[in-house]
């Protein structure tokens, strides 16, 4: 059995928005597990219903087979992390760690142990008597982490925790929270909005929008085969082609007319699109004017007007192959199995 169960979630707010409807979840023990979707889409919601802080209009939540719907916040043992790190800037750093245990009784000897070991796996030991406002947004945001921890949560919950922070301090902060996770072995649900970030950091990855689960996946499976249109939009760079006499042909050539319906969007991602030199007889090949190449060092991407619309290829190691300039004309070929086909627009 799964380790936290959400079973048909819903929730409308007083105003009449309904954020959550009906999304059912598992998540397996010591598991990272993202919720990923724009702004809006309920992950917050969400997150708030499993940690007890705003109940759901119905459905149910169960962890380690304990149903915890009706019960309040603190007996839950749930840690949160905040975006905005929600730290004390009067109270020490150990003092902000040990305020998570005050209200749970711990003895005076066990809070002496436990808070130097929560700074300890954050990495803030040596910061322990100062006080937090004259530290960064990366060390405040530590200090969260070991204040969700230091209860010894059943999961671990944490909401955005590195957007307010630049881009270079993400990407090492997300690592580290990655190692810690690994290593203290907590199940843990992590809501981003950063396609990529989910990919980078999770077990699995639950694609929301608008209220529901659109997508629950490995990051392979969810960037490799989005089983949605919103998926694949919404993870990675998408091509869609343009209808019409270009593309069907090129459906024909690939064998794939039967699978043509109206109503069908068909998409392939930068990187599954090669070029080919022009006359070479491929069945795959569409032809294009390059109206742009930006070069990126490890890549260039090209932009393409093709007969079946405006495409975008990636070329990889783009100073070791001629990447062709604006205004030439070249072939492209596209992979079978890398051409995805969706129901919608
Ligand atoms: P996300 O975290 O994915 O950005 P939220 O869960 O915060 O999304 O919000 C989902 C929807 O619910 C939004 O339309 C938001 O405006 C609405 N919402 C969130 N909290 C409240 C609230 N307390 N009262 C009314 N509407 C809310
Ligand atoms: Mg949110």
């Amino acid at each position: 059995m799964a380790y936290l169960q959400v079973r048909d979630a819903t929730k409308s707010f007083a105003g009449g928005t309904t954020a959550l409807r009906g999304v059912s979840l598992d998540v397996r023990r010591g598991e990272f597990f993202t919720l990923l979707g724009p702004s809006g889409c309920g992950k917050t919601t969400l997150l708030r219903a499993i940690a007890g802080f705003n109940p759901l209009t119905s459905g149910t939540i169960a962890v380690d087979g304990i149903d915890l719907t009706s019960v309040p916040p603190h007996k839950r043992d749930i840690g949160m992390v905040f975006q905005d790190y929600a730290v004390f800037p009067h109270l020490s750093v150990f003092d902000n760690v040990a305020f998570g245990l005050k209200p749970r009784k711990v003895p005076p000897a066990e809070v002496a142990r436990r808070v130097p070991e929560a700074l300890e796996a954050v990495r803030l030991a040596a910061l322990a008597d100062r006080l937090p406002a004259a530290m960064s947004g990366g060390q405040q945001q530590r200090i969260g982490l070991a204040r969700a921890m230091v209860i010894n949560p059943r999961l671990l919950l944490m909401d955005e925790p590195l957007s307010n922070l630049d881009a270079k301090l993400r990407i090492e902060l997300r690592e580290e929270i990655r190692d810690i996770q690994q290593r203290v072995g907590i199940a843990t649900i992590y809501v981003t909005h950063d396609q990529e970030e989910a990919l980078a950091i999770s077990d699995r990855i639950c694609v929301m929008s608008n209220g529901h689960v659109e997508q629950v996946g490995t990051p392979e499976a969810i960037y490799g085969d989005p089983q949605t249109l919103f998926v694949a939009r919404f993870v990675g760079t998408l091509n869609e082609l343009e209808r019409g006499p270009a593309l069907a042909d090129l459906l024909q050539r690939l064998d794939l007319g039967a699978a043509d319906r109206d109503g069908v969007t068909w998409t392939i991602r930068p990187e599954d699109i090669r070029l080919v030199s022009s006359g070479a007889a491929d069945t795959a090949a569409l032809e294009g004017v390059v109206s742009k190449c930006t070069y990126l060092g490890r890549e260039a991407h090209l932009h393409l007007r093709t007969p079946a619309g405006d495409l975008i290829v990636h070329v990889v190691n783009p100073s070791r192959v001629a990447v062709p300039a604006a205004g030439a004309t070249v072939a492209v070929a596209v992979g079978r199995e890398a051409l995805m086909g969706f129901d919608g627009e």
